[in-house]
């Protein structure tokens, strides 16, 4: 099973996802940890696209899609992947579909995590507090208003891109992580 979760920063994507790894044995693939990743290890990527992350602007397509077309071929995937954070825009999501067609592979559901901005404000806060050796350099207000502005601006036509196709479900993001959980199950199980 191949799917993509989509939502604005702080709606529960990378906790959604680790649980659904524990649950089907899927694999997620997040952009986001794999560009820290690169930032942590200093490597000439991570140099690359060290300040633009931080300001909270998206790094350049053709960066994020080759990570995830070697990815999604790669023996870890094989019983399925969740995308998270890609695809961020509607470029994004047409080079997706050519790179799944071009390996033979499906997308069975693409779920959106629906959350209001003040709330994802404050989840952002309480990350940056609570995360172990600091806070990520984009977890701070003015880099999360940018993020939140991509996101209306570029990522919230992608829900729109997968609505047409009859793959897009919507979740409450705001509701307890369990129920969140058993929402996004009770989809999987219909689209299975
Ligand atoms: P995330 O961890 O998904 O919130 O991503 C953190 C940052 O990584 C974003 O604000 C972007 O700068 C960058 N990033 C992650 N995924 C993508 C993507 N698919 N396209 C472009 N930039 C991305």
């Amino acid at each position: 099973m191949n799917l993509i979760l989509l939502g604005p920063p702080g709606a529960g994507k990378g906790t959604q996802a680790k649980l659904l790894e524990e649950r089907r044995g899927l694999k997620q693939l997040s952009t986001g940890d794999m560009l820290r990743a690169a930032i942590a290890e200093a490597s000439a990527l991570g140099r690359e696209v060290e300040a633009i992350m931080a300001r909270g602007d998206l790094v350049p397509d053709e960066i994020v899609v080759g990570i995830i077309g070697e990815r999604i071929q790669a023996p870890d995937c094989a019983r399925g992947f969740i995308l998270d954070g890609f695809p961020r825009n509607v470029a994004q999501a047409q080079a997706l579909d050519e790179m799944l067609d071009e390996h033979g592979l499906g997308l069975d559901a693409v779920i959106e995590l629906g959350v209001d901005d003040q709330i994802l404000i404050s989840r952002i806060e309480k990350r940056a507090s609570e995360t172990v050796g600091g806070p990520r350099a984009d977890d701070n207000v003015e880099a999360l208003r940018k993020r939140l502005s991509v996101y209306t601006e570029q990522t919230a036509p992608v829900a729109e891109y997968y609505r047409d196709s009859g793959k897009l479900k919507t979740v409450d993001g705001m509701a307890p992580v369990d129920e969140v959980s058993r929402q996004i199950d009770l989809v999987l199980n219909k689209a299975a």
